[in-house]
C-alpha cells in the first residue's frame, strides 16, 4: 500500500516542480539592450572559487550593465603562490584573474578578488590609499577589508558596458596592486 501512495506523491510534487519551472520560464526578466554576460569560469580557482562566486555578486548589485554568471570562460579565475595578484585584462569583460595565495593570507581576499575582476571590467588602479575606494587596492593597507566598489567606480564600469567605449578599453596586464606589507619587504 505504501508505494503506490509514494509514487503518487513522488508524481505530484513533479508536476508541482515542472509546473513552477515552467511558471519561470513564461515569465522571463525585462530584458536589457546593454546588458552584458561576463562569464566567468572557477574551475581553476581552487579556495577561492566561493570568492570569485561572491565578487561577482557584488559586481551585479552594484552594477546595472552586466550580469556575471558561470556561463563560459569570458573570464578564468586562477591562483597562484607567490608573485602577487594580478589581472591580465585582454579586452572588456574578458581575460584571467590570478590570486596570489600568500597575499591573500594577508590582504582580504574577497577585496582582492572584486578589485582584480574591476579590471576586467575596465578598471584602472587608483592607489590613494582610501579604503572606500576598491581600486586603491593594497595602498589602503591589510586592515581594509572593503570589497565593495565605490559608487563613481561602479558607474565607470556601467558607462563601458553601456555604451560603445569597448574598444577605448585596451588589453592590459595590472601587476602590483597588492604589495607585500613593509615589514616583509624589510627582512629581504
Ligand atoms: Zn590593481
Amino acid at each position: 500500500m505504501r508505494k503506490p501512495k509514494l509514487s503518487r506523491l513522488l508524481a505530484t510534487l513533479a508536476a508541482v516542480t515542472l509546473s513552477a519551472l515552467g511558471a519561470v520560464a513564461v515569465d522571463p526578466a525585462p530584458a536589457s539592450a546593454a546588458l552584458r554576460n561576463v562569464c566567468y569560469n572557477t574551475s581553476q580557482a581552487g579556495p577561492f572559487a566561493t570568492y570569485a562566486v561572491q565578487a561577482a555578486s557584488i559586481w551585479n548589485n552594484y552594477t546595472n550593465n552586466i550580469n556575471m554568471a558561470q556561463c563560459g570562460s569570458n573570464l578564468v579565475i586562477s591562483y597562484t603562490y607567490g608573485g602577487g595578484s594580478y589581472a591580465q585584462r585582454t579586452s572588456l569583460g574578458n581575460g584571467r584573474v590570478v590570486i596570489d595565495y600568500y597575499q591573500a593570507q594577508q590582504y582580504s581576499p574577497l577585496r582582492i578578488m572584486t578589485h582584480e575582476i574591476g579590471h576586467i571590467l575596465g578598471l584602472a588602479d587608483n592607489y590613494n590609499g582610501n579604503c572606500a575606494i576598491l581600486m586603491s587596492g593594497g595602498s589602503a593597507g591589510t586592515s581594509c577589508t572593503n570589497p565593495y566598489p565605490a559608487s563613481a567606480e561602479a558607474a565607470r564600469v556601467d558607462s563601458l558596458f553601456g555604451f560603445a567605449a569597448r574598444s577605448a578599453t585596451p588589453a592590459q596586464v595590472f601587476t602590483g596592486s597588492w604589495p607585500a606589507p613593509t615589514v616583509v619587504a624589510a627582512q629581504r
